[in-house]
């Protein structure tokens, strides 16, 4: 599995985009950054994207993929997969003909550009070889993390946004997890807001990791804020545990 990280910030600024996660070139895990770090060929390799919750730093990207693939006149078409409140959110508050033109009815509904495949939480499904599985995470609107599984056998395993939390890590304790992206939004100092917003801190995650039976191979950690990124890197450093690092916009990671 090669994972190339499109952007893994809880914020924007030059060099740090939005989450978006690219497996072997073909799915897209969360879409805030898409066309911001893809060209235009590896943008049509894209045909599903699977999407956490439906905050704006987690979807941006669907839009404007949406918008190149039918000024490209392609006939092409994406799966953006969720969990049936993150969906009706996309079509009620984005894909609205107010905010955005609806793409799920463009050019009609048999070959819209934007299709949907509802998930349901725990129910694993099968993409071209990929199973993916999504569990209930606890964040300020309806969100999922997911565990995904190459034919390879290769597990890999992403809580999008969530404070403290439970599925995720019960699943994760069932079988060898290679790589964990994990949230860590704030510094220590600020549990308060990250707990009010559903958001981890370094000794959130401390906590949280002791939830799992068998630890992950190796823990990635995602969504951290820009401003506080020298605090959380010394703060996760403190932790003591091994093979745990920072991403960074940009890199690959070969499972
Ligand atoms: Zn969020
Ligand atoms: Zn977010």
């Amino acid at each position: 599995m090669k994972i190339e990280v499109l952007g893994c910030s809880g914020a924007e600024f030059p060099g740090f985009n939005p989450p978006g996660f690219l497996i072997d070139g073909k799915i897209l895990l969360d879409a805030g950054t898409i066309g911001a770090s893809l060209s235009e060929n590896a943008q049509w390799k894209i045909r599903h994207i699977v999407v956490s919750h439906a905050h704006l730093d987690h979807i941006r990207g669907i839009p404007f993929l949406a918008d190149n693939i039918i000024i490209k006149n392609k006939r092409h078409n994406v799966t953006v997969i969720g969990i049936a409140p993150v969906l009706k959110s996309l079509k009620n508050n984005l894909l609205n003909n107010k905010i955005w033109p609806d793409f799920t009815m463009i050019p009609n509904v048999e070959k819209a550009v934007i299709k949907f495949l509802e998930v349901k939480p725990g129910k694993q499904i099968e993409i071209n070889g990929y199973k993916i599985t999504a569990y209930r995470v606890n964040h300020s609107v309806p969100a999922t993390g997911y565990i995904i599984q190459d034919r390879r056998g290769k597990r890999l395993l992403y809580t999008g946004d969530t404070g403290p939390t439970h599925a995720i890590w019960k699943e994760a304790g069932r079988a060898k997890i290679d790589r964990a992206i994990i949230e860590v939004s704030f510094p220590n100092k600020m549990e308060a807001l990250a707990l009010e917003t559903g958001h981890l801190t370094p000794k959130l995650l401390r906590k949280e990791l002791d939830k799992i039976k068998m630890p992950p191979d190796k823990i990635l950690i995602t969504h951290p804020k820009p401003q506080h990124l020298k605090t959380i890197r010394s703060e996760i450093k403190k932790l003591g545990i091994p093979n745990i690092r920072l991403l960074k916009d940009g890199e690959v990671i070969n499972i």
